[in-house]
């Protein structure tokens, strides 16, 4: 395992926020699992950091990434199998290249594999599970084991591995044959339509609620542009918060708190975070 000291962690969120943590481990061979949880106290599982909200003050945290993990292989019984530091984007080009498909619809998502399969991700009606018959973990009670997707207790952005801090290590994929390029390039260009990619951002902050969409609350309660410091709810998608400049974890947090009490002011609905916010303690929120 490769091991870096008193890191600053800016360049390791998307929204380019972060502090200076104790230490960034990468885990180099799965065996590696075993030795790094006997090392660490209070950790935090990196992927890509998409979803990352990292405070701006001293962390006494170790930060542990998988992006070394990262082939892609073909398996008996046509499995693919995908290591969880693979990038979604890698994985679509392996699919475009091999003509596979079914996962056409969330092409563009920017997130790593274990971060996928983490949280469940998905856009357009299609979740990476939609293709994932079972998933690699690294667990602390039983070590590496495999588990078939129906055991994961799948939920809107959710799993059981999100709730119990199980480690992604890869996932079994099943893929239709033939990619459908058209579909995946349409969907990379409804993103660049639709998202402010043009500034750092975490992409949707809030679940939406039940038959609803956080954005269609936050823009009818008149919050677009709404902006603390350096940090606006964007105009183009107001359930993004892009960073203009320099914006401060302290002025995130004060906007999130905003738009919260407004929307549940004004409709009577408590928004609940999607993005995860890593505190200088180590604790993190929505986890
Ligand atoms: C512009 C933009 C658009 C987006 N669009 C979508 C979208 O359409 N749909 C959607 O669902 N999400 C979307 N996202 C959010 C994000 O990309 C996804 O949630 C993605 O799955 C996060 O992956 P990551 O590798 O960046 O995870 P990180 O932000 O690094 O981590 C997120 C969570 O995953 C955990 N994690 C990371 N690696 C592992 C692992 N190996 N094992 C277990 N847990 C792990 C972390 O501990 C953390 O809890 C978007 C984000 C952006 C910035």
């Amino acid at each position: 395992m490769k091991i870096e000291k008193d890191i600053c962690m800016k360049p390791f969120s998307n929204m380019k926020i972060g502090g200076i943590a104790k230490e960034l481990i990468y885990i180099e061979n799965e065996e590696e699992l075993y030795k790094v949880f006997e090392m660490v106290d209070k950790y935090y599982l990196l992927g890509n950091g998409t979803n990352t909200l990292i405070n701006d003050t001293k962390l006494d945290i170790s930060f542990i990434s998988l992006k070394k993990l990262n082939k892609i292989e073909k398996k008996e019984d046509k499995y693919i199998y995908v290591e969880s530091g693979v990038d979604l984007t890698e994985f679509t080009e392996f699919m475009k290249k091999n003509n596979l498909g079914g996962l056409e619809n969330i092409t563009g998502i920017p997130g790593s594999i274990g971060g996928l399969i983490n949280m469940n991700a998905g856009a357009y009606g299609t979740t990476i599970f939609d293709k994932v018959e079972k998933v690699r973990l690294f667990r602390k009670d039983l070590g590496i084991v495999e588990i078939s997707k129906e055991e994961l207790g799948l939920r809107y952005r959710s799993t059981l591995i999100k709730d119990n801090r199980w480690i992604v290590i890869g996932a079994y994929f099943r893929l239709d044959e033939g990619f459908d390029e058209e579909k995946s390039n349409d969907k990379i260009e409804k993103r660049k339509n639709n998202h402010p990619l043009e500034y750092p951002n975490l992409g949707s902050t809030f679940k939406n609620p039940e038959n609803d969409f956080a954005a269609r609350l936050i823009s009818e309660a008149s919050l677009k542009g709404y902006r603390i410091g350096d940090i606006e709810v964007s105009e183009k998608h107001p359930n993004f918060l892009v960073n203009k400049g320099n914006a401060k974890f302290c002025d995130v947090m004060k906007l999130i708190e905003h738009v919260k009490k407004v929307i549940k002011n004004k409709y009577d609905i408590e928004l609940e975070l999607e993005l995860i916010i890593i505190g200088d303690d180590g604790k993190c929120f929505n986890y």
